[in-house]
């Protein structure tokens, strides 16, 4: 019998995350990746590790997303489109943006939480991984007062599940920070959450990887899954030819899972939602803590003596030019809410695309009816965050053990593509009472 090895598509947090757990425990494990390291969603995000955020599918989220269909301006712009895809996407979307899928949601997504920071500081700790890792919460940031009860609403509903919220007015967060402007309200603190440089974190973590076996491949891209003649998964085949054998694969290829999912019988609604980031240098006083701007939607985080700006979420086909009208939104948006930003100098810009199911729920776990294939993918705006622990479960599965958490809210086989399998209870199946 030749040793278990467990081949892993995509090099990005969960990717990472996952083959870190594995050779912790001695698994041979092997890690695809297109690219090379650093160039990809999990090294390009705003760093803020933000435990308890909700999911894309919010109650009226798709109504606004209608209405800012046509405004390249928008913070939500969708390129109107005869897609087949993207119309079936936004129909399911649509279905799960109510508030008593939000509060499925949210029982699940708010469990990961600490648990995702635990291991996270484990591995930071263990590896001596230094990406500026800050524990000291997040800001949703409001310029209109009238905004203030709305934000403050949100973080209320997380208290049950153990979260922790402080208001600040505009004068407590200017004496915390006085690069806020005067027009700033105030804001509500998010006190368990934490940021980091999330480039040196990934970097940091392919470095423990290889420094505990794992053997990193880059420029290799995965074109298919290979099965065996019992129809277990057997590995990989690259788009050169070249065969990756191993006794089990893990899809963590970001919003590209989809076209590879299709081969293990996974339709997965998968969109992908670009966003950017303006990376600034020189700015003279920075937040104390990661901010989310209330009004535009613009993350602002401190990245050791830089400041990274970004967000906007843009949906059209992959690989379409960057639209620099949406890259000049971060600095416009954040403007108002902070001085200093015009001073600061433009050192890197980047976009990259967040993988968005259409419920708004990852898929974790073992891909029914392919035994050995499991996916980790679809965390949308929440990926960097729940990284660490979608690899410690998905680690658990392979090493046949039970997880760390039960997540059946994100089971793969709500996506079976085979009509007449039934969807497991808690999964996308129901859309809670208000959904259309
Ligand atoms: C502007 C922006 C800001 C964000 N801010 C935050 C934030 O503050 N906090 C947060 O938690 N999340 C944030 N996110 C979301 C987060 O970045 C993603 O959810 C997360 O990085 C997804 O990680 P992943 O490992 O699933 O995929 P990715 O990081 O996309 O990694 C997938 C990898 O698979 C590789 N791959 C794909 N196809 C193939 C193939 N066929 N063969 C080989 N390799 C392949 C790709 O090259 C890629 O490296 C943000 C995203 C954006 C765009």
């Amino acid at each position: 019998m030749p040793r278990p090895r467990t081949v892993i598509v995509g090099a990005g947090i969960v990717g990472l995350s996952t083959a870190y757990f594995l050779a912790r425990e001695g698994r041979d494990v092997t890690v695809l990746d297109r690219e090379e390291p650093g160039e990809g969603a999990s090294c390009g995000n705003a760093g803020l590790l933000s435990i308890g955020h909700y999911p894309l599918t919010r109650p009226g989220a798709s109504w606004r997303g209608l209405k800012w269909m046509f405004d390249r301006n928008a913070p939500l712009f969708i390129r109107p489109r005869p897609d087949a895809d993207l119309i079936s996407w936004l129909w399911s979307f649509h279905r799960h943006c109510n508030q008593a899928w939000l509060d499925r949601c949210m029982r699940e997504l708010c469990a990961m939480g600490f648990p995702t920071l635990r291991l996270l500081e484990e591995i930071l700790e263990a590896e001596g991984i230094d990406c500026d890792y800050r524990r000291d919460g997040w800001l949703d940031v409001v310029m209109d007062p009238a905004n203030l009860p709305k934000a403050e609403h949100e973080a209320r509903t997380l208290v049950p599940h153990g979260y922790s919220y402080d208001v600040l007015t505009g004068e407590e967060l200017r004496r915390r920070s006085p690069c806020f402007t005067p027009e700033v309200a105030g804001a509500v603190w998010h006190r368990d959450s934490a940021h980091c440089h999330p480039a040196d974190l990934l970097l940091g973590l392919a470095a423990a990887c290889a420094r505990h076996g794992v053997d990193l491949r880059f420029s290799v891209e995965v074109a298919g899954i290979e099965r065996d003649a019992l129809g277990r998964a057997a590995g990989v085949h690259s788009s050169r030819g070249e065969v990756v054998e191993g006794t089990e694969v893990v899809l963590a290829a970001g919003v590209w899972s989809g076209a590879l999912a299709q081969s293990v019988g996974l339709d997965i609604p998968m969109q992908g939602a670009r966003g950017y980031h303006v990376q600034l240098e020189g700015v003279p006083q920075l937040p104390f803590t990661g901010c989310v701007l209330h009004e535009t939607f613009v993350a602002v985080t401190p990245m050791r003596d830089q400041l990274r700006l970004a967000g906007t979420l843009e949906i059209q086909p992959l690989g379409r030019p960057w639209m620099r009208n949406r890259l000049a939104m971060l600095p416009a948006g954040a403007r108002r809410y902070l001085t200093g930003i015009d001073q600061g100098r433009v050192v890197a810009e980047w976009a990259g695309y967040r993988p968005c199911t259409s419920d708004g729920m990852p898929v974790i776990g073992a891909v029914p009816g392919t035994p050995g294939a499991y996916v980790g993918t679809g965390h949308a705006m929440m990926g960097m965050t729940l990284g660490p622990v979608t690899g410690r479960v998905l680690a658990d599965m392979v090493l046949g053990r039970t997880p760390v958490l039960e997540l059946p809210m994100a089971d793969p086989s709500r996506y079976l593509a085979e009509p007449g399998v039934p969807l497991p209870a808690g999964a996308a199946g129901g859309v809670g009472a208000a959904g259309a």
